[in-house]
């Protein structure tokens, strides 16, 4: 039985140590840490600078409450 747990790596996709000395875990490396973070920060960083440039043209009129009640 082998103790040693490995997975494989999200970014890579080679075996990557699980072990607590495996400080990047699920990851294998610290680059593969690093590209996955930095691709997650890039998506969020888009996100809102598309929905300003395509939300120009079809903004929903802001709806008050009381007025649909009336
Ligand atoms: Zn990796």
């Amino acid at each position: 039985m082998s103790a040693h747990k490995t997975a494989a790596c999200p970014q890579c996709r080679q075996p990557s140590s699980l072990e607590k000395s495996n400080r990047f875990r699920p990851f294998c490396s610290q680059r593969c840490k690093l590209l996955d973070l930095g691709e997650w920060f890039a998506e969020k960083h888009t996100i809102p600078v598309v929905e300003a440039d395509s939300g120009d043209d079809e903004l929903p009129p802001p709806q008050d409450p009381c007025e649909r009640l009336q």
